[in-house]
């Protein structure tokens, strides 16, 4: 260790300084839990999906479903008290919507984490280590690297990992993973962007929001390259936000989701995944049609979708990228300068920094209070957010259940906190 903080234990320490450990610190304070907390976050300072920050891109939840006002409307860290200090409370209502475009609620969350503090920067958590002995742990030590290489410990008497998921690349990219000019939708605002040059030819691969909208982003760009909107389906579908199918998003359907028979849960999900999987907002498929229609108006071929196509290969042609596709009555194949995969995201947790006390749980899934069963003998309650989909369900990866998320786990960690006492006192 080059840098130590191990003279401070913390009550709590949280992986990740994104919308979800944000709303939990919320909680925190509104409820006085009087614990000392500490947030870990790896990016320099606060940013919501900064690869995605596409100009003009608007959320898909209400502001109202934001870090507090489902659980605390009085809260001075709703969107409404953000609207009302930054002075922009009548223009928001006289736009009509109840949807923020992405820069501003990236605002908001960044306004939130800057009056909350309680978080170091530049502080990517690489290990988890147990202290105690043998079986019997009492607190953990978490192992942090900044971005100059100097390492970092902070110990922790329990831990909340909130560290989002991971950027998913399909196998057909494990030889190519290092090319540079094999991105995921994460990095582009930050890789493809800057670099863009006029007429290169991009392949944006996926069927989903972020495909949809970097594909219409590149058609605006003045740079004007050559994009082909690669998907498996037969077409873009809309996704379902209409109002009884969005009850399944309500805080209470978490119970009921979780009470139900594993299968009944999953084909729940299944039924429900067009509220969130490999599908587009309506009005962005329209948008992208009405490009699409303009340009074989003016008979141009520079943007084109090519559906019913499965990416069976790609392989480096040298100064291109070479896709090979498999559709329904055989091969092509076509060169790109740059594949763009806008394949979702991983969420495994054996994958995540627990690794290192991998061998104290009891398995990675969580109870309905977000935490880990852990062995007999490891004190540290270890909450998760993000990673219970399968058991809390589809809004569990979502800003939707956040607020009212946070409040259960301050449940569980006051009892925990009345329940140390006690044998303190004892
Ligand atoms: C482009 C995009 C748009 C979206 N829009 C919406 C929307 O409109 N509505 C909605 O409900 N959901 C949306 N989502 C879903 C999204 O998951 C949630 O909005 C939200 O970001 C979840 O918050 P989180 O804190 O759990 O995870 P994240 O926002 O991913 O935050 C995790 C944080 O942990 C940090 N981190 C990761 N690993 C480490 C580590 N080892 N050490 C330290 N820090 C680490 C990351 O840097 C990040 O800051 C969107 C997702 C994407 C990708």
């Amino acid at each position: 260790m080059t840098a130590t903080d191990q003279e401070k234990t913390y009550d709590l320490i949280g992986v990740g300084f994104g919308p979800s450990n944000l709303a939990l610190t919320i909680a925190i304070e509104e409820t006085e839990l009087p614990i000392r907390v500490k947030f870990l976050e790896a990016r320099p300072g606060f940013a919501w999906h900064p690869g995605m920050m596409i100009p003009g891109a608007d959320m898909q939840i209400s502001f109202l479903k934001d870090l507090v006002s489902q659980r605390n409307p009085q809260s001075r860290y709703t969107f409404v008290n953000y609207l009302h200090e930054k002075g922009r409370m009548n223009a928001f209502i006289n736009r009509k919507t109840f949807f923020p475009s992405r820069v501003e609620f990236n605002d908001y969350l960044g306004w939130v984490a800057e009056q909350l503090g309680h978080c170091d920067y530049d502080r990517r958590v690489v290990g988890i280590e147990p202290v105690g002995q043998g079986n019997t742990v009492g607190a953990v030590d978490v192992l942090t690297q900044d971005a100059a290489g100097g390492t970092h410990s902070y110990r922790a008497r329990n831990l909340v990992i909130a560290p989002g998921g991971t950027a998913r690349l399909p196998p057909v990219c494990d030889s190519l993973k290092a090319d540079p000019r094999v991105l995921h939708s994460n990095d582009y605002m930050r890789k493809v962007v800057p670099h863009l040059r006029p007429g290169e030819r991009i392949a944006v691969v996926g069927a989903g929001q972020s495909a949809a909208e970097i594909f219409n982003d590149l058609a605006e760009r003045p740079e004007a390259p050559h994009v082909d909107l690669i998907l498996r389906g037969h077409a873009m579908k809309p996704s379902d936000d209409s109002p009884f199918v969005n009850e399944i998003f309500a805080p209470e359907q978490t119970d009921a989701f979780h009470a139900m028979p594993e299968g009944a849960r999953a084909a729940l999900r299944a039924e429900l995944s067009a509220t969130n999987y490999a599908v587009v907002d309506e009005d962005l498929i329209l948008d992208i049609y009405t490009k699409l229609y303009e340009q074989s108006v003016l008979g141009e071929g520079r943007l084109a979708l090519r559906s019913q196509t499965r990416i069976a290969g790609l392989s480096d042609s040298g100064a291109r990228l070479r896709l090979h596709f498999e559709h329904r009555h055989g091969m092509s194949e076509a060169e790109y300068d740059r594949v763009i995969f806008a394949t979702g995201y991983l969420r495994q947790l054996d994958e995540t920094v627990l690794h290192g006390i991998a061998g104290f749980c009891e398995d990675f899934r969580t109870g309905r209070d977000y935490r880990l069963s852990m062995k007999d003998g490891f004190s540290p309650a270890v909450f998760v957010q993000g990673y219970s989909e399968v058991s809390h369900g589809l809004s569990d990866t979502l800003l939707s259940v956040l607020a009212q998320r946070s409040a259960e786990i301050v449940e569980t960690l006051s009892d925990l906190f009345d329940d140390r006492q006690a044998v303190a006192a004892e």
